[in-house]
């Protein structure tokens, strides 16, 4: 749709090797890029610094590399992008979009006996003082914030009836994902956003950012991701295994029928290069509808 070039992207945390959840999710990226005729684009979410596991980037860098998955252009790395985004952290400052926060997790579970409460807007009413240290919050609207994805279809939110004001720099400086990747997303032109399931519910909130900002709208589409027998998501955190490098391309048949793309069997003898060009050709994302969870 519309007349502009299609430019996805795939956006790990280097937090660890990849696993067979995060390589699902970057082999739609790439293949809904791909056969869209567009560039697909390679950026290291570097930002969270105390998560991130000297070496993993190189490490992921090179699996994508093995499993045939050839990105565009130079890799981009939050941790280079500071400048950009306070720059932006200001700008909304000026706005009084933002204010300075001291509430802790443990302080706010404690007050509103709820483990992921709606913000109450403590610190809103009652700034800190102004040497305590402190998180910047955004004010959120009540208004109602909509989007269709592509497989999940129409999704709404009201974030300050649903959320509350939500953190972009926490108290350590370090700044959140949500603005960070609202700003990566607007300045590498990126047109198409395939991701995990487990981000559908963080899109209002850039969303709202974007708009705040005035940056163009981008297309969506949240893909499943793969769970475990106990439904828990495969990450680092559930010791998901990494992924095996040594038979890429059986590895690649297994995740197209995890896409549920239906590869032939005959494919299942192929190389990595006949497998992503078959994958490619017959791309059809519309088999994932609505589908938000895979064994
Ligand atoms: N770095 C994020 C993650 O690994 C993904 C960011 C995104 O795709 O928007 O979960």
């Amino acid at each position: 749709s519309g007349s502009k070039r299609y430019i996805g992207r795939f956006a790990p945390s280097p937090t660890g090797p990849l696993h067979l959840g995060s390589l699902y999710t970057a082999l739609a990226s790439y293949l809904d890029a791909r056969s869209h005729r567009g560039l697909w684009l390679l950026r290291i979410d570097d930002l969270d610094t105390p998560r991130n596991v000297p070496g993993a980037a190189e490490q992921i860098i090179n699996e994508l590399q093995i499993f045939g998955l050839h990105w565009d252009g130079p890799i981009d790395y939050q941790s280079e992008k500071l400048a950009d985004y306070h720059h932006a952290i200001d700008r909304l400052l000026e706005e009084q979009r933002l204010y300075r926060c001291s509430c802790s997790r443990k302080s706010l579970a404690e007050a509103t006996h709820n483990q992921h409460p709606i913000y109450p807007g403590f610190c809103r009413v009652t700034p800190p003082d102004a040497n305590q240290p402190a998180a910047l919050r955004i004010k959120t609207d009540d208004l109602m914030l909509f989007f269709q994805d592509r497989l999940q279809g129409f999704i709404q939110q009201n974030l300050s009836r649903e959320l509350g004001d939500f953190i972009v720099q926490r108290k350590d400086r370090i700044v959140a994902y949500q603005l960070a990747v609202v700003i990566d997303d607007h300045q590498q032109n990126i047109t198409d956003v395939v991701r995990g399931y487990d981000l559908l519910d963080s899109t209002p909130r850039q969303i709202f950012i974007q708009r705040l900002l005035g940056y163009q709208r981008l297309s969506y589409m949240h893909v499943p991701i793969i769970v475990d027998e106990q439904g828990h998501k495969l990450s680092k955190q559930t010791h998901a295994q990494a992924v095996d490098t040594q038979r890429p391309a059986h590895t690649l048949f297994l995740l197209l029928k995890l896409l549920k793309q239906k590869p032939p069997a005959s494919l299942g003898k192929a190389n990595v290069t006949e497998i992503l060009d078959w994958a490619i050709a017959h791309w059809q994302p519309e088999n994932l509808k609505k589908v938000r969870a895979i064994h």
